[in-house]
């Protein structure tokens, strides 16, 4: 059995033959193109399925949200060439007929994979969370994905903040991505004075005491606090995973982050709420698809 994962995210595309215990074998990524989105996708997963001892049996594919599990369309906000809706899962199917292919959030996959074999192996229900460029996530319960009606559930990015003020990328305002995202917090510290260009320059200079970036930091990590308080009530969860480059901002983004969830998070059912770190990095929601594309009832 050949299981190969399609990750379609907002700047990078990856594919990879995923083996029984999850592991991702010969991972390929690429940036996503400005045209040709669809070409770019089906070498990757021709280069990859040609490394495989057998014929593909599963594809499972995990893509940046919006998705439409129902019609197998994926609308990504990052990817305008798709912006009206590309029917991926039918294209896939064109490439490997015949075998099962499965479409899930790509938050949903990273989730289930930290559930399955991350930061979430000891316990069957969380809230995943991956802090980047955007801020997505996913929701499990019960060790199955909350899908949703078109599986777009745990896109705990687009909680409203009480920090928001500005036009979120989805139409709305004021949602956490618009506070705690990497681009969001650079460009608060921008606003402010700092003259650093991306987020990484951001936790070093906050590391390095410098008062505007780890103000920045604190913001970004209290508003992430208050959006996984609030979406841990609504699911009652015990664990939250929190992923993604911007995650690895260090202590000024964590502990703000721990901090204003436990005052928040009063409830006796969540009051032993634990957020830690994600363990699988990037490859996550490789893993996550092919869980679900195995064959498994991973979904809910
Ligand atoms: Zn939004």
């Amino acid at each position: 059995m050949t299981v190969l994962a399609l990750d379609v995210g907002g700047t990078k595309l990856a594919a990879a033959i995923v083996a029984d215990d999850g592991t991702p074998l010969e991972a390929r990524s690429v940036p996503v193109p400005r045209q040709d989105v669809w070409g770019a996708c089906a070498g990757l997963l021709r280069q990859v399925a040609g490394m495989g001892a057998g014929p593909v049996t599963a594809v499972g594919i995990a893509a940046a949200g919006p998705v439409d599990t129902i019609t197998g369309t994926i609308c990504p906000i990052n990817i305008p060439e798709w912006s009206a809706g590309f029917a991926l899962v039918e294209a896939v199917r064109g490439l490997f007929p015949g075998a099962r292919t499965e479409l899930v959030s790509d938050g949903a996959a990273a989730t289930l994979a930290e559930q399955r074999f991350g930061a979430g192996r000891d316990v069957t229900d969380l809230i995943g969370v991956v802090v980047g460029t955007g801020i997505g996530g996913g929701l499990v319960l019960g060790g199955r994905i909350v899908s949703g009606r078109t599986g777009n559930a745990g896109h705990i990015g687009h909680i409203v903040s009480p920090y928001g003020t500005t036009v979120c990328a989805c139409g709305g305002v004021g949602c956490v991505e618009t506070v705690s995202s990497g681009p969001s917090s650079v460009r608060w510290a921008r606003a402010h004075g700092w003259e650093g260009r991306d987020g990484v320059a951001l936790a070093a200079d906050a590391e390095a005491g410098i008062g505007i970036a780890a103000a920045a930091l604190e913001r970004a990590g209290t508003a992430l606090g208050q959006a996984i308080a609030s979406a841990a009530a609504l699911a009652d969860v015990e664990r939250v995973v929190v992923g993604g480059g911007f995650a690895r901002s260090g202590g000024h983004l964590w502990r703000p982050m721990l901090a204003s969830a436990a005052r928040h998070a009063r409830l006796r059912f969540i009051q032993r709420l634990r957020i830690v770190p994600a363990e699988l990095g990037a490859l996550g929601s490789l893993t996550g698809a092919s869980i679900v594309a195995a064959g498994h009832d991973w979904i809910t």
